[in-house]
């Protein structure tokens, strides 16, 4: 049986050791999640620019968002903390490992949602003086929706073991019996993980503009409306050209159940005002810049056909079943809907038998628009 400390030091490599504040909560999750072996790595990193690194979150059944990571001259900032707190201690073994043993100064918090949000504890106890920013809004959100939202999931979560186990059951190859064990198990680890978990609340907030000046570049941190929540702040590096920038442009389709469809293209439009090159995405990989326009023109082009039916009295099953992907003209040249589909059908574990990229479109643009639909009754 080896000590806390030996498993420790096994499970996360020896830069541990020297770590001050490590506390039980924490170790308790890092052994649920680990389980008896050692934790598997969860991020592939792609270089942005100098100093600039997308950690890109890999297949996971309760998923993770991506990481950024800004290296200054003596210290780091990292955008975003994943789904629960042994991502993030995975994240930082990793960055030691393969960018820099520099400490974590800074920690962005993008947006409230869980899989950026539930890691910050960690952050908190393995980085104990580091800033913890976020807008106003989302420390807001962060204190009041985590609890019950994570509560609700459970139930959820627990639903689909249960179907988990009934696809293993009734497998038809050892190949489809292992994806839905894995599924079963990784699930099962999560809840374990996050059955006692209280929210990390940020320490600093910003408004409209917060600017960190650094030796080797300068972070402009700064929110400029709603779009994907009510509170996303993106990170933006003026002398390195990217972007981090959340849920609010990334390499999925829109997730509109918390957003604001007639505000979100106008948000990215004033971000297109930042000379960047590349964004580095809260999801997915690494995007050029004329990923902003698509994603703001799909946005547009989708409440504008949801707005008309709206107008038109037409019940939200029927708008549903009007605006199929033929229709858009955002989707038209294969462009933007097909490179969406297929990062989504690269970063998620599928059965054997994966879905085409045309029912994964034809589903998110379903998913979309019952969303703005909801939207714009909450929102007029
Ligand atoms: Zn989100």
């Amino acid at each position: 049986m080896q000590s806390r400390r030996g498993f420790f030091k096994s499970a996360l490599g020896g830069v541990w050791t020297g770590a001050a504040v490590i506390d039980q909560a924490l170790l308790r999750a890092v052994r649920a999640r680990a389980q008896s072996t050692t934790l598997p790595d969860l991020f592939d990193f792609t270089k942005a620019a100098d100093g600039v690194y997308l950690a890109v979150a890999r297949p996971q059944t309760v998923l993770n968002s991506n990481a950024v990571i800004f290296e200054n001259s003596r210290d780091l900032l990292i955008m975003d903390s994943h789904s629960k707190p042994s991502a993030v201690a995975v994240l930082v073994r990793q960055i030691r490992r393969q960018i820099s043993e520099k400490p974590v100064r800074y920690v962005v918090a993008s947006h409230f949602h869980w899989d950026h949000s539930h890691g910050l504890p960690a952050f908190r106890r393995i980085a104990p003086h580091a800033d913890i920013v976020s807008s106003q809004v989302t420390r807001k959100l962060i204190d009041q929706e985590t609890v019950p939202r994570l509560k609700a999931s459970f139930d959820t979560l627990r639903a689909s073991m249960d179907g988990y186990r009934k696809n293993a059951a009734s497998a038809g190859s050892p190949g489809e019996k292992a994806h839905w064990d894995r599924m079963r198990r990784e699930t099962d680890d999560y809840i374990r993980e996050m059955q006692n978990f209280a929210p990390e609340l940020p320490n600093v907030t910003v408004d409209r503009d917060l600017i960190l000046h650094d030796k080797a570049h300068d972070l402009h941190l700064a929110f400029r409306g709603r779009g994907h929540t009510s509170g996303d702040v993106i990170v933006y590096c003026p002398q390195k050209k990217v972007v981090a920038s959340g849920d609010l442009l990334h390499g999925f389709f829109p997730f509109l159940g918390d957003g604001y469809p007639l505000d979100w293209p106008t948000t990215l439009h004033h971000f297109a005002q930042f000379e960047f090159t590349h964004i580095a995405g809260g999801h997915g990989p690494l995007h050029e810049r004329s990923r902003i326009y698509q994603m703001a023109n799909y946005i547009e082009e989708l409440t504008e056909l949801v707005v008309r039916g709206k107008r038109a009295g037409k019940p939200q099953v029927q708008v549903e079943a009007e605006i199929t992907p033929d229709k858009l003209k955002t989707l038209a040249d294969g462009g933007y809907g097909r490179t969406t589909a297929e990062s989504i059908l690269k970063l998620r574990q599928w059965p054997p038998a994966k879905p085409a990229a045309e029912t994964v479109i034809a589903d998110t643009v379903k998913i979309n628009v019952g969303h703005i639909f909801a939207a714009l009754d909450k929102n007029p």
